[in-house]
């Protein structure tokens, strides 16, 4: 199944993407992680994408169209994927159309997490990130005083820049403005799966879950 996780940021789709990891065996690709670890090995694509990651800004379109068809053509993609932060702008889907369309492959089902923006806000100024390996965690304001370490690596927990409340205000609104005209870019594909992800984890995730089962279905007795 080649999958997109689609949402604002905070909407829970790093969280419910390692689900889907597990329940598909296929590899969730997070953008935002490959970027990540770009700056931290030092690398000339981190340098060049810092100020706008950290501004809150989107990268420059054809930096991640690159970026996302190396990686689509790594072996471990060719069985599917679950794309997490990937595409973000209607010239970035287009531009993904177009490269699985020279695969011989294409997008199968976009799941959209619906999450209101005070949730959003409240979600994202809780977030903690860890620096070594990314996996994220929501402390409360008194338990972040004493900060644990990373349970998946042991690496520090920190505040991302763009977690900062005016930063996270800011994606909100990038969000809405380049990456909402996504909704209706898949639902005229009809490849929209719309659901509520302000359920708990486990609820959003059987919802994921039966509907991409049915799809399944649908597909094999066509
Ligand atoms: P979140 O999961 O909170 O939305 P990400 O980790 O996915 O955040 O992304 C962090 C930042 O990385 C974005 O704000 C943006 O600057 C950059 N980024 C990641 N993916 C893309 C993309 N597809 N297009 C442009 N910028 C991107």
């Amino acid at each position: 199944m080649n999958l997109i996780l689609f949402g604002a940021p905070g909407a829970g789709k790093g969280t419910q993407s390692a689900h889907l990891m597990e329940t598909y065996h296929i590899p969730a690709i997070a953008t935002g992680d490959m970027l990540r670890a770009q700056r931290r090995a030092g690398s000339v694509l981190g340098d060049q994408v810092k100020s706008y990651m950290d501004r809150g800004e989107l990268v420059p379109d054809a930096l991640m169209i690159d970026i996302i068809k190396e990686r689509l053509q790594e072996r471990d993609a060719k069985g599917g994927f679950i794309l997490d932060g990937f595409p973000r702008t209607v010239a970035q889907a287009e531009a993904l159309d177009g490269l699985l369309d020279q695969l011989g492959r294409r997008v199968d089902a976009v799941i959209y997490l619906r999450v209101s923006r005070q949730v959003l806000l409240d979600r994202l100024v809780h977030r903690y990130s860890c620096r070594t390996c990314d996996a994220v965690y929501t402390f409360t304001p008194q338990q972040a005083r004493n900060l644990p370490r990373c349970s998946v690596d042991g690496g520090e927990l920190y505040q991302r820049p763009d977690d900062f409340p005016e930063i996270v205000a800011h994606r909100i609104d990038v969000f809405l403005r380049h990456t909402a005209p996504l909704i209706d870019y898949y639902g005229a594909q009809h490849k929209l799966e719309n659901i509520d992800g302000q359920m708990s984890v486990a609820e959003v995730r059987s919802d994921i879950t039966r509907r991409l089962g049915a799809l399944r279905k649908g597909a094999g007795s066509r």
